[in-house]
């Protein structure tokens, strides 16, 4: 079943690693320790590399090809457009940038109804929270521990995750607090419910601490994904709209990985009935085929910039491919019931399966997720919930998650790996088979994790 692969060709493949080992410099990693596969080509749910090997992609690369690998209608919108119009500037009014941004904010909910494009996610939270600082004239901005915004500048000190540990000088003005996370508060709280009540009153106190008058905006992922898919439980997201309104800060939604039906929802907010001011997106809004993000704007929001500049812009902003290619993959979401897949698969095939397999191995701690946005926290202990590996493990020590990992590949599957979590994120048009396959994979490498267990 799936596409065929290319016909293998090894000294391709060959000439490939050995210009990437001489020029390439690549993100996030130490350059002489890594051995990044040559890819070949690709199509659906699979990708595949000169030597013949096909892999299911789990990851949907960094959880953006929402529409899965050349898509048809989005290659064949972006030849046209590339032949009608490559560049334009974006002081211009253009056809698919215009087109794309009515498309966008049919979507949002509330009345976010004008969009500012960038180049992809970081770039959209650098300029929410610029909008929020000047909409507000407050100097600083609220986001949780467990969160990843990007790696610029500003979105990379609001990052809670250890990533902004080397990138910190606090330039931002962030301020972390604890969003919800019941698996881990334990100690704390006994039900969702608890943990959502104990979230808001942390929240709160952290904002009365710190001087309400001082906060420009509180950002949250709708739902944080690198961090390990934790859905927030009843009540949390309504609450911070009502903790926001109280004290006149501004409420941004990241939905840079939760949008474009990765939740099976055209966005994530749209599943807690919760409005915030703005909303960043990227990744899914065109699966990546060409780099793009924007922030959705309140009306509210946008009035502040009617009448005075706005004080930000790209070269790129709203570049024609890109919108071309944004136009042609919400309309084939749309028109092939992509989005409902995902919803679908995750609620009848994807979740029950991950139960099923966290029940027989003693690695898994927790499954959370929804849609095609699922994680598996790995543990070494499932009463003490110690993670099997420490956070940031490198070499020997982070060996359980490297081993777990190689035996997905070996079996034909690309996994999506961070820390001690194994993320479970293929394309929204993934099919029940595909799913099958590659669960059926993942559940005999979890193996691998098994034996690092104090059980095995
Ligand atoms: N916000 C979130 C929630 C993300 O997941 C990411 C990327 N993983 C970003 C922002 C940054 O997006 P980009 O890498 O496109 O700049």
């Amino acid at each position: 079943a799936g596409p065929a692969v290319s016909v293998p060709d090894p000294a391709a493949g060959q000439a490939v690693r050995a210009a990437d080992r001489a020029h390439v410099f690549h993100s996030w990693s130490a350059q002489g320790l890594i051995e990044p596969l040559p890819v070949a080509g690709g199509e659906g749910s699979y990708f595949w590399d000169y030597d013949g090997n096909r892999y299911l992609d789990f990851s949907s690369q960094l959880v953006n090809t929402n529409i899965g690998h050349q898509h048809p209608k989005v290659v064949a919108a972006i030849q046209e457009q590339a032949a009608r119009m490559c560049t334009m500037a974006p002081g211009f009014a253009v056809d698919v940038r215009a087109e794309a941004a009515r498309l966008v904010a049919e979507r949002t909910p509330g009345d976010l109804d004008k969009i500012f494009w960038t180049n992809g996610g970081a770039e959209a939270v650098e300029n929410a929270v610029r909008m929020a600082k000047l909409h507000t004239g407050r100097p600083k901005v609220m986001s949780t521990y467990r969160s990843y915004h990007g790696h610029t500048a500003a979105a990379i000190h609001i990052t809670g995750e250890p990533r902004r540990w080397a990138n910190d000088t606090g330039a931002a003005g962030a301020v972390h607090f604890f969003g919800p996370h019941l698996y881990r508060s334990h100690f704390y709280a006994e039900t969702q419910e608890q943990e959502s009540a104990r979230a808001l009153a942390h929240l709160e106190q952290t904002i009365a601490y710190e001087g309400p008058g001082t906060i420009a905006a509180v950002i949250l992922e709708t739902v944080p994904g690198t961090a390990g898919v934790l859905v927030p439980p009843p009540g949390y997201l309504a609450g911070v709209r009502e903790i926001c309104d109280r004290y006149g800060i501004v409420f941004i939604l990241d939905e840079v990985m939760a949008g474009f039906g990765r939740t099976g929802a055209w966005f994530a907010a749209d599943h807690f009935g919760v409005t915030p001011d703005l909303i960043t997106f990227a990744k899914g809004v065109n699966s990546g085929y060409v780099p793009l993000g924007g922030v959705a704007i309140s009306a509210e929001i946008a009035a502040t910039f009617d009448q005075r500049p706005y004080p930000g812009g790209l070269t790129y902003s709203g570049h024609p491919l890109a919108c071309g290619s944004a136009v042609a993959t919400i309309n084939a979401m749309a028109e092939e019931g992509i989005v409902a897949n995902a919803a679908q698969i995750g609620e009848n095939v994807i979740g029950p399966a991950l139960r099923e397999i966290a029940d027989r191995h003693p690695s898994v701690g927790e499954v959370r997720g929804m849609g095609v946005f699922w994680a598996l926290d790995l543990v070494r202990d499932e009463e003490t919930r110690e993670p099997l590996v420490p956070y940031n493990a490198t070499g020997a020590a982070n060996a359980p998650m490297a081993e777990f990992a190689a035996a997905c590949k070996r079996g034909g599957l690309w996994p999506f790996v961070n820390m001690n979590r194994t993320h479970v994120v293929p394309p929204c048009t993934i099919s029940e088979a595909e799913v099958k396959e590659g669960l059926a994979v993942l559940d005999e490498a979890l193996g691998a994790a098994d034996a690092h267990t104090t059980a095995g």
